[in-house]
């Protein structure tokens, strides 16, 4: 009988070693045949440890599981997928669940993370063994079909930058892939890491051929040290099974991977940023142009995508870009990996095709608040997005769409507040986030944010309350006028928008001075 116990960092630190630890003595003592695996997680990160029964219906699931639960499920007969306190039927009837178009997560948490055999079985590599029979600019033409968009909050498209790069000569070109994911709320890269590296690995390599690269590089922030352990042992296998290195295949084509650790600069993040930090410097942000694509990683050319956006680029090939393309609105295509975090009750990663609205997500997969109070804010697109009052919350998840409310998509996540939240203080945060961020590159963000935070902290105090929000508005102009990098220049959007959306909350005092 397999049971399946993830080793995701999110059921980790719920206990989950503790869990599958049990389940195996357990299991000894009452001579049980049970076969382990440690998967990765399904997403729903409020069942964590989610632990499943391999059933001839298929996965039954229970969670979240303690360790001190375990002889209960064995008295119950969970090996059987019989029922349990703890027990919510098969695991993919779980409407959190059904209700997804899983496309870049159509694996995770089913397969093994180690088990190439695993990854073939479930549709691995067969996007790369298509690619390698085809023409550079064939494997283009199709994610540009596909009308990928980068993942890691630009939107740029993943066609024309490849694109960039295939049509540059040069003796030696790279591709990077930014797994820098320091937005708050955010945790799908690290998911889809740990829990299906080969999907990352794969998505590069196709990249790689389509560029003409034969070096990559993956940059993980040292706050996930099991991403790192994952893709590590997972490259190892990969070269082994000569799906890395010389000659991939018998193809001609030649490509190999490494990883390489952050040490936590939320800056390290922005590409330009990266590659100084993948080249052994400091993370200072380099002026554009030349861009990335022309003139990136050691003066190469690069291919620079994040996670997600490679992720995506198996399924394309191994499907076709039009099958990709069906799925989404407008200029959005394809399927988002949605990040419900905050004040949620089901706190967790939706895959959904764009379109799906901040509503939806909140309440029909994320079941409202936490503490059960209306949910008043969600910030979306990490700590430089807009924070959106309930009135915006049916605006669908697209990136034209969301431009047009002076927000944006991002990476998708969604940090939720309930009613309870002061407006004032988190538009404080979002400067003081700056500052303590910032790279100290250029004026507007350096000096523009700690300013900013002494603003906010008088209009709070209501001191020259007039002349103060017209000195922050200003501000805000001059920081996204001015500012080199995203980091500067996107600041304004949570500060403006909880000053425009929540004017009442910037009269009371403030508890702690920047
Ligand atoms: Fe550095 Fe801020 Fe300027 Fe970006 S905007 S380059 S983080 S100082």
């Amino acid at each position: 009988i397999t049971v399946f116990v993830p080793c995701d960092a999110a059921a980790l630190s719920m206990g989950a070693d503790d869990v599958a630890t049990a389940i195996a003595s357990e299991a000894k003592k009452r001579k049980a045949n049970v076969r382990i695996v440690r998967n990765g997680s399904r997403g729903m990160l409020y069942l964590e440890p989610l632990v499943e029964v391999e059933t001839p219906k298929g996965r039954v699931a229970y969670g979240p599981v303690a360790a001190k639960d375990v002889v209960s499920l064995f008295d119950a007969g969970f090996l059987e997928g019989k029922s349990h306190k703890l027990g919510h039927g098969l695991t993919e009837e779980i409407p959190y669940f059904k209700n997804q178009e899983r496309l870049t997560f159509a694996r995770c948490g089913i397969t093994d993370p180690f088990s190439l055999e695993d990854y073939r079985k479930y549709g691995g590599y067969d996007g790369l063994a298509k690619a390698l029979a085809m023409k550079p600019i064939d494997i283009i033409n199709e994610v540009t079909t596909s009308g990928l968009r980068g993942r890691g909050g630009a939107g740029f498209p993943t066609g024309i930058k490849w694109k960039t790069v295939h049509d540059l000569a040069s003796n030696q070109k790279y591709v990077a892939c930014n797994a820098d994911e320091g937005d708050s709320g955010t945790f799908a890269d690290r998911m889809l890491m740990e829990g299906d590296p080969f999907c990352l690995i794969e998505g590069m390599t196709i990249a790689a051929v389509a560029g003409g690269a034969t070096k990559g590089y993956i940059y993980v922030r040292s706050e996930y040290p099991h991403s790192v352990h994952n893709l590590r042992k997972a490259i190892e296998i990969a070269r082994e099974a000569n799906w890395l290195g010389d000659n991939i295949q018998g193809s001609g084509y030649s490509f190999d991977l490494f990883v390489r650790m952050g040490a936590g600069a939320y800056i390290c993040g922005e590409e330009t940023s990266m590659l100084e930090s993948i080249e052994g410097k400091r993370g200072l942000v380099r002026y554009k142009p030349p861009i990335p694509a022309i003139e990136g990683l050691f003066g190469k050319p690069t291919i620079i995508n994040n996670v997600m956006s490679f992720a995506a680029v198996p399924i394309i090939l191994a499907k076709g870009g039009e099958f990709y393309k069906n799925y989404g609105v407008g200029r959005s295509r394809g399927t988002l990996a949605f990040q419900l975090a905050g004040n949620i009750k089901r706190g967790g990663l939706v895959e959904k095709a764009f379109g799906v609205t901040t509503r939806q997500l909140i309440e029909d997969w994320g079941g409202g608040t936490h503490s059960g109070r209306p949910a008043r804010a969600v910030q979306v697109g990490g700590p430089l997005g807009a924070y959106l009052p309930e009135s915006k919350f049916d605006v669908p998840m697209d990136y034209e769409e969301f431009v047009k409310i002076d927000a944006m998509v991002g990476h998708g996540g969604l940090v939720v507040f309930d009613d309870t939240v002061d407006m004032a203080q988190q538009a404080r945060f979002a400067m003081e986030f700056c500052a303590i961020e910032s790279c100290g590159k250029c004026t507007p963000c350096r000096i523009g944010s700690t300013r900013g935070v002494e603003v906010i902290d008088k209009i709070i105090a209501d001191i020259d309350r007039e002349k103060n929000v017209a000195l922050l508005e200003d501000l805000c102009v001059t920081m996204t006028d001015g500012s080199l990098c995203a980091l500067g220049g996107l600041t304004p959007l949570p500060v403006r928008s909880a000053l425009h959306e929540f004017p009442d909350d910037f009269h009371k005092p403030a508890p702690n001075k920047f």
